[in-house]
């Protein structure tokens, strides 16, 4: 099969018989064997009754329906595990993504060796309340991951090389970060096209004003995570040794300075009676807290399957 189309959606049901239409137009036009994939993430309409409608007259479609609403990402990552075609496509659901992007974006990860290609909105039809923390979100998280090419990384319309999708998890709010975790994965040409983007047709957006802060939060947990998940030990190796020694020469630097007066028979005080006392024993004890809590951590990566979750390329 060429081409899986993995759909999330979430109360769509108006738009789902114009958008599978537009995508069985575009796929007989370029005659390529496809299947689209809906995944119902716990909708309250009457999205799951659509699908099943559209599913009798249509074998191309599959539908997964989620008990309860999930998110995004947890649909995408269910698409991505169903998907069978050699290239998939994410779109939404709402009219905003054009299916006729779907040959060019087709052809970079089939003919042109991409593995990742996201959509760039570069005229985008959002209310400026959008737009303006997705610039700066798009512009931290460029400089984050080192993907300097993209402007766009939430785009749902995105083509991903099969491997791709079976090699990454996508949990919690991370359908914001694709690009990111296949970067990770090993997965380093990613490349970007210019996408139409049309206003909302029906209904309204999915994700509240929230979805800026978890936005953000998720920004700083992949990265963390992603940096130092293999080896904690790294993270908090350095900060309870920095802070073990701080203490430590506080300590020293008190006995030091008793026994010097002692030398020379001036008056002191009881390294025990100083207040810098209980600072420097809180930073040595603070610091060999965070040392063991490294070590572990590390126990517990060291036992996780995750560990051996490498990409290989090439057997030869
Ligand atoms: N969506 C989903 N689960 C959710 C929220 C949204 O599957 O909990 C789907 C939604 O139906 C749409 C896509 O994700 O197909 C993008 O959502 P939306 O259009 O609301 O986002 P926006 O365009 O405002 O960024
Ligand atoms: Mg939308």
């Amino acid at each position: 099969m060429d081409i899986s189309v993995v759909i999330p959606l979430y109360n769509e049901a108006e738009s789902l018989p114009e958008l599978t239409e537009w995508i069985r137009r575009v796929m007989e036009q370029h005659s390529f064997s496809y299947e689209i994939i809906l995944v119902d993430d716990g909708s309250k309409d009457t999205s799951w009754q659509v699908i099943m409608d559209l599913k009798k007259g249509n074998e191309q479609i599959t539908g997964v329906k989620f008990r309860r609403n999930y998110g995004k990402s947890a649909a995408l990552n269910v698409g991505f595990a169903a998907a069978q075609g050699d290239v998939v496509i994410t779109m939404d659901a709402d009219l905003q993504d054009s299916p006729d992007e779907i040959p060019a974006l087709y052809d970079r990860v089939k003919n042109q060796g991409a593995d990742l290609v996201s959509g760039w909105k570069q005229k985008r039809y959002d209310p400026p309340t959008k737009t303006i923390p997705t610039k700066l979100f798009n512009s931290v998280t460029r400089s984050m991951s080192g993907i300097h090419n993209l402007h766009d990384f939430n785009c749902g319309l995105k083509a991903y090389h099969k491997d791709v999708v079976k090699s990454i998890e996508v949990y919690g709010e991370m359908h914001r970060y694709i690009p990111v975790l296949a970067k990770w994965a090993g997965f380093t040409n990613i490349q970007e096209q210019v996408v139409q983007h049309y206003p909302r047709k029906y209904g309204t957006t999915k994700f509240g004003p929230g979805r800026f802060i978890k936005g953000f939060l998720d920004l700083l947990s992949i990265f963390f995570v992603g940096k130092f998940s293999k080896r904690p030990m790294h993270f908090f190796g350095p900060i309870g040794v920095i802070s073990f020694m701080i203490g430590f020469f506080i300590t020293f630097y008190l006995i030091c300075e008793k026994l010097m007066s002692i030398a020379q028979g001036t008056p002191y005080r009881n390294v025990t009676d100083q207040p810098l006392f209980f600072l420097s024993l809180l930073a040595i004890m603070i610091g060999t807290q965070l040392f063991l809590t490294g070590f572990i951590a590390e126990l517990i990566s060291r036992n996780s399957s995750e560990r051996n979750k490498y990409q290989i390329e090439r057997v030869v």
